[in-house]
């Protein structure tokens, strides 16, 4: 242990990674405005915006989680397009992260007009959804929870309609290393201790630390959403404050 920096061998990390969220799955909410003072609601929001979804868009949003971006989405939809015929179906392989994404939608219109439904499923095998079936497939912060994010990289090409997107919100590598300092003592201080304080629950939090050190960068990111087949728009992603976060984003053509 290092900072509360630990390793988890290959073979456990999706049970790990099962725990830590069945543990958080209550708390996820309030824990996301805490660690990130609030920002997260700005990326979440960006995300969407690029997205710039069409009336009438299937989407499918994998670790969809509490169902942020799947409310976003709606929200976009009824709002900016005036359109009430777009769906959008979240998968998650945590069951209690996805009942707490359920909670949100009952009783909601769209609910009540089948525009939001519910898969517990794993990214990387996606064997209940049909090839060239969706328009846009969204993965926020879910990625690097993944054991393999290339298996998923290529669900989600197998998955897409032709001329359908991938867009993956998810942390990423800050570019100063001025702020990456700042960052680091955020990261290895500031949100065990929240963790701890909040949800009392330090070593999940540890976790979700380590989980955005061992991602990938952007730019090799990058490429492996080009080597899954997708077409990337210049080097294919732009952060956002200062690389703490960033947007990947292949067309399959
Ligand atoms: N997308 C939501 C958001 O932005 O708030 C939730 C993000 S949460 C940090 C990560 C989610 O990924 C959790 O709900 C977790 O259960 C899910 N997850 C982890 N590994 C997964 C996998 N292999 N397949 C599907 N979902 C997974």
């Amino acid at each position: 242990t290092h900072f509360g920096y630990k390793t988890v061998p290959e073979e456990m990390k999706e049970a790990l990674v099962r725990n830590v969220f069945s543990s958080v799955a209550s708390n996820y909410d309030v824990m996301n405005d805490a660690m990130s003072m609030g920002i997260h609601r700005i990326w979440k929001d960006h995300f969407i915006r690029k997205m710039a979804p069409t009336p009438g868009a299937k989407l499918l949003d994998v670790a969809g989680g509490t169902g942020d971006i799947a409310q976003r989405f709606l929200e976009y939809q009824d709002n900016i397009n005036g359109d009430s015929s777009s769906t959008v179906h979240m998968v998650d392989i945590n069951p209690d992260m996805l009942r707490e994404g359920e909670r949100r939608f009952v009783g909601s219109e769209w609910q009540q007009h089948n525009r939001i439904g519910f898969t517990v499923g794993n990214a990387e095998k996606l064997d209940f959804v049909e090839d060239n079936s969706f328009d846009v497939y969204t993965i926020a912060f879910g990625i690097r929870n993944c054991t393999h994010p290339e298996k998923v990289v290529q669900e989600a090409f197998r998955v897409l309609k032709p001329g359908g997107r991938f867009m993956c919100l998810e942390f990423s590598r800050v570019d100063n290393p001025m702020l990456a300092a700042i960052y680091d003592l955020h990261s290895f201080y500031v949100i065990p201790k929240l963790g701890e304080l909040i949800a009392n629950d330090r070593e999940s939090y540890e976790y979700l630390v380590e989980s955005i050190r061992k991602f990938p960068p952007q730019d090799k990111f990058a490429q492996i959403i080009r080597d899954a087949g997708f077409t990337t728009i210049g080097k294919g992603y732009e952060n956002m404050t200062f690389g703490t976060v960033a947007i990947h984003s292949g067309y399959k053509f």
